[in-house]
């Protein structure tokens, strides 16, 4: 096959030199755009068994185009009936790609949407760059608040450990509760998943047990829409940790919907002036009334950053996952230069 990765619109590229040799053991021709790698710490010498190629050659000559993030595709009109395989769930504008899609018969192959089994676990790019972001949360906390994170004693006086609330204690929030522990923080988190309680307290985070939550085991892992009666007890009972907390991680999601908000304007009222919210649902609305994507908003001296796409500012790690997740993805769906039998569920559940 004659696959070519993009230089993406973003520091992250899909393809790494360590990625390039399984590809060229399996005898299958690389493209690679020029400089594609560069923001991750890959240069294009790193890449000496593929093929150095402009866009446009790339687009001529490969039967599978890969990207990290769909919206490096500027015009779909120059891949009539080629293969895509990238992150779709960044693109803005969901109806017109469809339709783009349609209109020049491509099939693509969206790695947000691979099912969340243990057979596809090697190529799912939301749990390895919900890790990432988790990580980098705390780290961007540790920036923002005018604290240091642990205990410490000095002649000077004594320092109180920072205390952090994670919300949502999935793959993100859990990597932060690792992360805040590590720098020696006092951490407490919330999910309405029974399965996520005993991850929290294996970190040796508390866990702020709320009752009455709704789970569904057909969701396959995925968190359920919760009743307002349980957001209402949830909300009293994160309030109390809110009102006392220096830093709070949001990273609740409801697969398919909105983010529910579990932190309104009148909380971060009584938040402590200099505290940091830093939310990574803001993608998908937020989970903090006020947040703003990509942006900082202050109230109250309350400083709160949306960022879903924390990943991209740890390029290099994060090139290093996203590229052998579609490795893994290639490798399972193309047997003997032919796709496997489209009726496979990974297959089903991504391709659009
Ligand atoms: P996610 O990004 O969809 O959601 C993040 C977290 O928010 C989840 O833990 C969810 O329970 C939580 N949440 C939802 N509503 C909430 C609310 N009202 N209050 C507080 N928290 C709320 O999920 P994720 O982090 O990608 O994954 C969740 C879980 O799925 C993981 O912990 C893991 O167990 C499982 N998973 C399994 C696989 C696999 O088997 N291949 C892959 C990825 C994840």
């Amino acid at each position: 096959m004659k696959i070519g990765f993009l230089k993406d619109s973003e520091p992250r590229v899909s393809i790494t030199p360590s990625t390039l040799e399984k590809y060229i053991a399996l005898n299958h021709d690389i493209f690679i755009e020029k400089n594609a790698g560069i923001q991750s710490g890959f240069s294009d010498n790193d890449y000496v068994d593929a093929e150095l190629s402009s866009r446009n050659n790339i687009y001529n000559k490969c039967d599978i185009i890969v990207s990290v993030n769909s919206s490096s595709i500027v015009s779909f009109s120059e891949l009539k009936n080629k293969s895509i395989i990238s992150n779709f769930s960044m693109n803005p504008d969901k109806q017109n790609l469809s339709k783009e899609l349609t209109k020049n018969n491509i099939t693509a192959y969206d790695l947000s949407l691979i099912p969340r089994t243990t057979i596809a676990q090697s190529m799912d790019i939301l749990s390895s760059m919900a890790g990432l972001s988790g990580y980098k949360s705390i780290i961007k906390a540790a920036e923002l608040i005018p604290k240091i994170f642990p205990m410490t004693i000095t002649a000077a006086g004594s320092i109180k450990p920072v205390k952090v609330v994670v919300l949502g204690a999935g793959v993100a929030g859990l990597q932060a509760i690792a992360t805040a522990k590590r720098l020696g923080a006092i951490v407490e988190a919330s999910d309405p998943r029974q399965a996520a309680k005993e991850e929290v307290l294996s970190l040796g985070a508390k866990f702020i047990e709320v009752e009455g939550a709704v789970e569904d085991e057909s969701a396959g892992g995925y968190a359920v829409k919760q009743s307002k009666e349980y957001l209402e007890k949830q909300k009293e009972e994160v309030t109390k940790r809110l009102i006392e907390a220096d830093v709070v991680v949001t990273t609740a999601q409801v697969f398919g919907s909105k983010s529910p908000i579990l932190i309104s304007k009148d909380i971060v009222n009584k938040m402590k002036p200099g505290s940091v919210i830093i939310d990574l649902a803001s993608s998908t609305g937020g989970n903090c009334e006020l947040t703003k994507d990509s942006k900082i908003v202050v109230q109250n001296g309350v400083k709160i950053l949306g960022n879903s796409y924390l990943a991209s500012e740890l390029s290099h790690d994060a090139s290093n996952l996203f590229s052998n997740n579609v490795f893994n993805f290639i490798n399972y769906i193309i047997k003997e230069d032919n796709l496997i039998d489209e009726k496979d569920d990974i297959l089903k559940s991504c391709k659009i």
